[in-house]
């Protein structure tokens, strides 16, 4: 089973990105899955009980949290020790084969009504992906994605109205978690920005990873109606555009700018440099 894990700091463009592999015909994207609750609204429009979709599959089996977790000393060490996330509550995973199976048993159901060969998750989590991977009939595909950090910065702000410091941090503590993964798996870099000058470039390397071929139309992802059974609200916009966003440029202060350059620029330079 061909999983494309798309792993990218929050505001990256993730959930573009899977729009568009899911207007092709042998994938589909399945959004962040690993939020998934039976009262989540399906891209589609409609409740995920009563989504053409996920209805059926969401109706066979009773299930709780789907997040895993582990601690960044775990991560580092290299232990399989997740743990569950319960609203705010960090719960021991006391059968980890159980909660394997029932997510292989989500993706089989999906692969099986849409009749797609891969699917997109969205989830962004690396130690989802671990957890998964640790199934050995789960194959993952990673898509490495990264935005300007200076970008995610200001997405942030514009959104939550917070200091963006925290959101730079994870920017860099996540980039740098996935290069400790990429020689595991399948794995492909994409850049947000370049991927906006010139995105059916970007879409033909991600399908000739993975062996499929480009199919026209792609592009106008909004033409498509999708399943993703949670992600962020650019789901529900109808619109085709891809766009740089560039309005950090202007409106990111200045001593953002400064900070994430002291800690972080040397980062941001070498995925800007970086052969995709
Ligand atoms: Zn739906």
């Amino acid at each position: 089973m061909k999983i494309i894990f798309i792993l990218s700091a929050a505001h990256s463009g993730s959930t573009l990105i899977e729009s568009i592999l899911d207007s092709h015909s042998k994938i589909f994207g399945v959004g962040e899955i690993s939020h998934l609750k039976k009262d989540n609204i399906c891209s589609c429009g409609k409740r995920i009980t009563e989504c053409s979709l996920w209805a059926e599959i969401v109706s066979q089996k009773e299930f709780g949290s789907l997040l895993v977790q582990r601690s960044l000393i775990n991560f580092i060490l290299g232990r399989k020790k997740f743990h569950l996330i319960e609203g705010n509550k960090l719960k021991v995973i006391v059968n980890s084969t159980k909660l394997i199976n029932f997510n292989f048993y989500l993706y089989n159901k999906v692969l099986e009504k849409s009749k797609a060969t891969h699917l997109v998750d969205t989830s962004k989590s690396i130690d989802r992906l671990t957890f998964l991977a640790q199934c050995k009939k789960i194959e993952p595909i990673i898509i490495h994605l990264v935005r300007d950090g200076r970008g995610v910065a200001w997405s942030h702000i514009r959104k939550y109205k917070k200091s963006p410091l925290k959101t730079m941090q994870s920017w860099f503590l996540f980039n740098l978690m996935v290069e400790s993964l990429k020689k595991k798996y399948k794995y492909l870099y994409i850049n947000y920005e370049n991927f906006t000058v010139n995105p059916e470039a970007t879409i033909r390397k991600i399908l000739k990873l993975i062996s499929l071929k480009y199919e026209e139309g792609m592009l106008m992802f909004n033409d498509f109606v999708h399943h993703q059974a949670e992600g962020n609200r650019m789901r529900f916009l109808n619109d085709n555009r891809i766009r740089k966003s560039e309005a950090w440029k202007i409106r990111l202060p200045l001593k953002y700018k400064r900070l994430f350059s002291i800690f972080f620029g040397w980062m941001n330079y070498y995925y800007l440099k970086l052969k995709q």
